[in-house]
């Protein structure tokens, strides 16, 4: 029986009611979504779409799932959204997420924790962790997220589901809530590699609204999609499958390259020696961008603002404090530090040069081969509660995806087993702009 929008809409309704209670995954539900009233030919259209709470809509608020933005409503749609909407996509709601996209487990949102749909006792992975749990327990059939060091990917796995996130610049930031400027990506994830192809496609271009999203033509990803990878030459950085990486995710990644190989790839064991440096290297850049865009939420342009400051100082320094969570705070005074004048070359030039041997290697690398595979990470999806008080262990949880951004890589995170129950995700890199080599390689392990 083929569905109205309309009763799409209802049906989609229905179950994120039923199941949002336990999971937590959406910050808020769109009950008069707008659905295309006309029969469209377009493929998107009347489908549903959760879109992850950092990216601005004008239908419900954009809040960053942060005290800061609780009550904030964009007076303007993203461009990504803009061009989905254009499709016919339906925003049926706005996606939990850590606070300002900072995290890796959804449990600093001011809104509450995340749940993983596969068992509850764990997270689902951030930030993007209320867009993958969304997707794995059937909410949506695809949502948006945001990847600045993995937060497409790595829920993607620790939900055993499809998340992509493109090339540095293939897709608009304008209207994306800024953490890293010079990271920040919007991704797609979905239950079909097909589904996300479609997805970015349609929101993927030149935007003139923003200077860094790129003129290269947009491929038919859809069209040229072939579960195909005869001939391709892949390559497996040895420093991906290292003794940080748990055991049974190394399995199932092995059990993916021998079904590439089968089917007619060619891969060898390659060197990334600078994978170490790369967690250190992006919290100096990531913390230090993420404390300049923060300093518009000063308490009066936009979101809260304490009502007991007495003078602007108060106004600034309360607000401030009170609107931002821990690990916002922890991020602000990191870069702050890291880009102060005594510290600036120690810190900040040193990981900007990290970022540009990491980006020779992988050049190097692409110079012979077309694609890069390993885990997406080096755990499956851990206990709730369990990282949280302790950063830097909950930082080295972004260890295989953080290379891609800081190199503008596009790279996706496709489920192929699981480990003790728990979905594994492998991961796929490619040369800029070759998503389409991403997409094809997926669809063989689908
Ligand atoms: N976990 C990483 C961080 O906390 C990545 C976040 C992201 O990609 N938005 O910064």
């Amino acid at each position: 029986k083929k569905l109205s929008a309309a009763e799409l809409k209802q049906a989609t309704l229905d179950q994120i009611k039923a199941t949002n209670p336990t999971l937590n995954s959406f910050i808020a539900v769109n009950e008069a979504a707008t659905v295309p009233t006309e029969i469209s030919d377009q493929v998107l259209a009347g489908i549903p779409l959760a879109i992850k709470d950092n990216i601005l809509t004008k239908e419900l608020k954009t809040t960053a799932a942060s005290k800061m933005l609780a009550n904030f409503q964009s007076v303007y749609e993203s461009t990504v959204t803009t061009k989905l909407l254009k499709a016919g996509m339906v925003n049926i709601g706005k996606t939990n997420m850590d606070e300002f996209a900072m995290g890796s487990s959804s449990e600093t949102s001011y809104f509450g924790a995340v749940k993983n749909p596969w068992d509850t006792n764990k997270v689902p992975g951030g930030s993007s962790g209320g867009s993958a749990a969304a997707v794995a327990a059937g909410q949506v059939l695809a949502a948006l997220g945001t990847d600045t060091g993995g937060s497409v990917r790595q829920p993607a796995a620790f939900n055993g589901v499809f998340g992509i996130k493109p090339t540095y610049g293939r897709v608009s930031r304008w209207g994306v809530i800024a953490f890293s400027s010079s990271l920040d990506q919007v991704g797609v994830l979905s239950r079909h590699v097909a589904d996300s192809a479609q997805i970015l496609q349609t929101m993927s271009g030149y935007d003139e609204h923003d200077s860094t999203s790129s003129a290269t033509d947009v491929p038919d990803f859809v069209g040229d999609l072939k579960a195909d990878v005869r001939g391709m030459k892949i390559a497996v950085p040895a420093e991906f499958m290292g003794s940080g990486v748990d055991g049974g995710v190394k399995a199932e990644v092995q059990k993916a390259i021998d079904l590439l190989v089968q089917q007619g790839a060619q891969v060898d064991e390659v060197h990334l020696p600078h994978t170490k440096y790369s967690v250190p290297a992006y919290y100096i850049i990531a913390s230090s961008e993420a404390s300049s865009n923060l300093q518009r939420y000063d308490g009066i342009r936009y979101g809260y603002r304490a009502s007991d400051a007495h003078n602007l100082e108060e106004v600034y320094v309360k607000s401030r404090t009170q609107g931002f969570g821990p690990e916002v705070q922890r991020r602000i005074m990191l870069g702050t530090f890291a880009l102060s004048a005594g510290y600036f070359d120690a810190y900040f030039t040193k990981a900007a040069q990290v970022r540009t041997l990491l980006i020779q290697e992988f050049d190097k690398i692409f110079a012979d081969y077309d694609l890069i595979v390993g885990p997406t990470t080096p755990t499956t999806a851990f206990d709730l509660n369990s990282r949280i008080d302790d950063p830097v262990v909950m930082y080295m949880n972004d260890i295989l995806t953080i290379p891609a951004n800081l190199a503008g890589l596009p790279a996706a995170s496709v489920p192929v087993g699981l480990s003790a129950g728990m979905p594994v995700g492998v991961q796929l890199i490619a040369r800029p702009f070759a998503e389409q080599t991403i997409f094809n390689a997926a669809q063989v392990l689908e």
